[in-house]
C-alpha cells in the first residue's frame, strides 16, 4: 500500500491539532546481526530512512554490545551524521533486581565507552522502562527516588518516553517465523504495524492532552531491529503526516517541559495506562487475523 492511502486512512481529525515537537529514539542500539540485515546493513538502513526524511535520531546504546570493532564503526557513523548516542546501560539489568551500587556502575561503564563519540549524551534510558518500582522483582518507590537522585549525581537526564511501542515484539515474531521457515507477507506486515504505530501515537498524545492540557516535546520509542531496518521511512512519513515536527534530543531531555508539567511519578502512573493493542497477545490477534506469516 502507497505512503499516501495510509495518510488518508490514518489521519483523523484529531491528528491535525497543532504541531507538535517530537524527538525519535532508537534504544538497543547495536544489536547484533538479524535474520534479514548485518548490524552495519541495519545501521546504513536507518541512516538512509533519516537522510531521506530529514530526520534526527538519539540512539540509546547497551554498552555491552559496543565493545566489537563493528559495533564501534557503526556507532562512528551515527556520530558523524550528527545523530545523538546516549547511555541505556551495561547490561540492561531491571533497576528494580539490582542495587543502586551496580546502577552506578551500569552508567558509568557505559559512559566510558560512548564518551568518545562528539554526539554523546549524558542522557539515560532505562532499560524495559523499569524506573525501579516493580515489586515482584524487588524494587520499591523508595528506590526510584534513589535512582533519580544518583543520575542528577552523575549529571544525567531522564530520557523519558511518552509514546510507548511493542515493535519488538512484532520483531520477535518476525525472527521466528523467518526461523520455522514460515512465508513473511511483508506488504500486510507493513500494514498491520503501522496500523498498529497509529494508533499508539493517537492514544498517547490524546492521553497527555487530555491530562496535561500543554504542549511540550514528545519522545517515541523504538527499537533497533530488522523491523524497524524496514520499515523506519515508512514511520517517519506516517508520524509527519500526522502533524508531528521532529526535533533534536535537547528539545527533550535538556529542556524537559514536561518535568515542569508533572511529576515522575504521575508520569509513570500516567504511562501506566495504555491502548488495548499494546499487548502481545492483541498484537498477535492482529497478526493471525491479517495472514502476515503464512505456512
Ligand atoms: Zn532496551
Amino acid at each position: 500500500m502507497k505512503n499516501w492511502v495510509f495518510i488518508l486512512i490514518f489521519c483523523t481529525p484529531l491528528s491535525y491539532a497543532l504541531a507538535k515537537n517530537i524527538v525519535l529514539t532508537i534504544d538497543d542500539f547495536p544489536m547484533g546481526d538479524g535474520p534479514l540485515y548485518s548490524l552495519e546493513e541495519r545501521t546504513d538502513l536507518y541512516l538512509k530512512a533519516l537522510e531521506k526524511q530529514d530526520c534526527s535520531a538519539v540512539f540509546f546504546c547497551i554498552g555491552s554490545h559496543c565493545k566489537e570493532e563493528i559495533s564501534l564503526s557503526c556507532l562512528s557513523k551515527l556520530s558523524d551524521k550528527g545523530h545523538e548516542i546516549a547511555n541505556h546501560s551495561m547490561n540492561h539489568w531491571h533497576l528494580s533486581s539490582i542495587t543502586l551500587k551496580d546502577f552506578e556502575k551500569e552508567i558509568k561503564e557505559t559512559e566510558n565507552l560512548l564518551k568518545p563519540y562528539s554526539t554523546f549524551k549524558k542522557w539515560f534510558r532505562y532499560p524495559f522502562l523499569d524506573y525501579g518500582n516493580q515489586f515482584l522483582l524487588g524494587g520499591s518507590t523508595r528506590k526510584t527516588v534513589q535512582g533519580f537522585e544518583l543520575l542528577k549525581h552523575l549529571q544525567y537526564k531522564d530520557a523519558y518516553v511518552t509514546i510507548n511501542t511493542f515493535d519488538w515484539h512484532l520483531n520477535e515474531r518476525l525472527k521466528k517465523s523467518i526461523a520455522q521457515g514460515r512465508q513473511v507477507n511483508y506488504d500486510k506486515l507493513k500494514e498491520v504495524y503501522l496500523s498498529l504505530i497509529n494508533d499508539w501515537t493517537d492514544f498517547y498524545l490524546e492521553l497527555f492532552d487530555t491530562h496535561l492540557k500543554k504542549e511540550f516535546t514528545h519522545t517515541f520509542l523504538l527499537h533497533a531491529n530488522d523491523l524497524n531496518a524496514l520499515y523506519l521511512e515508512d514511520i517517519l512519513v506516517l508520524l509527519k503526516a500526522k502533524g508531528l515536527n521532529f526535533v533534536k534530543g535537547e528539545e527533550a531531555f535538556e529542556k524537559n517541559e514536561l518535568s515542569k508539567l508533572v511529576s515522575p511519578s504521575q508520569r509513570t502512573q500516567l504511562m501506566s495506562k495504555k491502548p488495548k493493542t499494546l499487548d502481545i497477545k492483541a498484537i498477535d490477534e492482529i497478526l493471525e487475523k491479517g495472514n502476515v506469516f503464512t505456512r
